[in-house]
């Protein structure tokens, strides 16, 4: 199967699909009905609030019929722990085709050597990430002087070992307050835990990413792995400086490219702001700007291919076959050239409402945005980013609240509202109707006083939500999702 002989709808412009959708729906909603109602309504629920909501959380999407309703299979029945062609069970002829394609898809999307469809999401990615590249780059010695060829020979007393010899690994990543992700070093995640860990920030005047100051630090800290990627940092990296970095104190490159993951696909970021051709490892997850299914993927250099392709049993135990299908799906639809333009319009849009905000006085970290994230301090306001978060969802306003540098909220009540633009743009958002939202949410958070007894409790002015609310219904029903989809 080539990518052209994909004929998916894009989730924006599925209306030539609907009919049939709409029946394939109706269908399973009526079967879940006949054994627990409930589910069946907050089913339809959940589709009624995400039509109706302006949904600007950075990290969703709206995944399309085709890649939903391959989910809903019996491959969800089979298990199959192992690897493509060798499995530790009978039967799985079928899951090694769905396996195969999705790396196959994820290999030729990306250009990259090899990939890994297995990981359940973003998380295990990375946990699968981590012990790989230790695998290969200090477990192999290790269970060479212990004389046992294979981790399954080792005793008790050899893991003990084991573990000391690799508890002071280190591990460099973006600081969590300054956009960077749990799973890059925070410590209460386990990978502050398993790893020695030092963060890098951005620099406190710019909020940009500092590559001199990077180095210095990568210099005096030497880590085994320095990992680039981010969750809230609404600018490019240059992965080429990044991978030097890396070089020059010996660690190994890994790249976490959950967020902007879509923007690579679609071609966005190229040369050096393309990840793949610069990290040894790069992870992501399927279903933000890539607008696939829940789940996660690993990408490495043929180097790093044998220890990742052992994330399980290392790390994972059976593989969601039914996932891993979807996930094919989706990348066949992001091998089309329809996805570079949505690609390029979620860049676009960022810029627009970034300006639609800055024209209306508003601050941003970083002073505006060249990926698919804007992030507003809402200090400016007079508001926390609980406050702020609260009263636009009051108006039907989906964001979540998200710490800017040096935040002084602290990491729970936070001073900022992150904006991402992949889910609108999926319903056909273009940069005018991304001014009005920055319009809107300008009017919500003016017309927001905080109530001065706690950080989380505020009052919005009489009218505000019913103004905005009529102004955003406005907005999503001329950008209708899953257009035709009759329930
Ligand atoms: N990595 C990054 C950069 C992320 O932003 C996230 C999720 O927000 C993850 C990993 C984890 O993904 P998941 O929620 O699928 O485990």
């Amino acid at each position: 199967m080539t990518a052209e002989s994909v004929t998916t709808p894009s989730p924006a412009l599925g209306a030539e699909y609907a009919e049939t959708a709409s029946a394939a729906y109706a269908a399973a909603l009526k079967v879940i009905e006949s054994v627990e109602p409930r589910i069946a309504d907050a089913t339809r629920q959940e589709l009624a609030d995400q039509r109706d909501s302006l949904k600007l959380i950075a990290s969703e999407n709206y995944a399309s019929p085709a890649v939903l309703l391959t989910m809903g299979t019996w491959f969800s029945d089979k298990y199959a722990e192992g690897t493509i062609g060798h499995r530790f069970y009978a039967a799985c002829q079928n899951v090694d085709t769905v396996e195969a394609l999705a790396a196959e898809h994820a290999r030729e999307l990306f250009g990259a050597p090899y990939a890994y469809a297995q990981p359940h999401s973003g998380i295990d990615a990375n946990l699968v990430a981590y012990w790989a590249i230790l695998n290969t780059r200090i477990e192999a010695p290790g269970l060479a002087e212990l004389g046992v060829k294979n981790v399954n020979d080792l005793s008790e007393a050899d893991w003990e070992q084991l573990r000391t010899k690799m508890g002071n690994q280190r591990l460099m990543g973006m600081s969590l307050d300054t956009g960077g992700h749990l799973t890059h070093g925070f410590r209460p995640n386990i990978s502050g835990k398993m790893f020695h860990q030092r963060s890098y920030g951005t620099d406190p005047e710019t909020g940009l990413l500092d590559y001199a100051k990077i180095a210095e630090a990568a210099r005096e800290f030497k880590p085994l792995i320095l990992v680039a990627g981010y969750s809230a940092y609404p600018r490019r990296v240059n992965f080429a400086k990044m991978r030097e970095i890396a070089d020059e104190v010996g660690a190994t490159f890994m790249v976490d490219m959950a967020h902007f993951a879509g923007l690579v696909a679609g071609k966005v970021f190229t040369g050096d702001e393309d990840p793949v051709p610069h990290a040894h490892v790069t992870t992501t997850t399927t279903h933000k700007s890539l607008r696939g299914p829940r789940g996660g993927l690993v990408l490495a250099t043929e180097e790093y291919s044998g220890a990742v392709d052992k994330g399980c049993p290392m790390v994972l135990g059976g593989p969601l076959s039914h996932v891993m299908a979807a996930k094919a799906v989706a990348l066949a639809e992001a091998r089309q050239p329809s996805f570079r333009e949505y690609a390029q319009r979620i860049a676009d849009n960022a810029k627009a409402l970034a300006d639609g905000f800055l024209s209306r006085g508003a601050r941003l970290v970083t002073g505006g945005t060249d990926n698919h994230i804007v992030l507003l301090d809402v200090t400016s306001f007079g508001l926390t980013g609980r406050q702020a978060e609260s009263a636009l969802l009051d108006a039907g306003v989906v964001t979540n609240r998200n710490s800017i540098p040096a935040d002084p909220n602290g990491a729970w009540y936070t001073s900022g509202i992150r904006f991402g633009t992949p889910a609108l743009t999926t319903r056909g958002f273009g940069a005018d109707d991304f001014d009005r939202v920055a319009e809107l949410v300008v009017e919500v958070l003016k017309n927001t006083q905080p109530d001065g007894t706690s950080k989380a409790k505020y009052t919005v002015a009489d009218g505000t939500a019913e103004r905005v609310h009529a102004a955003s219904a406005e907005l999503l029903s001329a950008n209708p999702l899953y257009p035709g989809l009759m329930l």
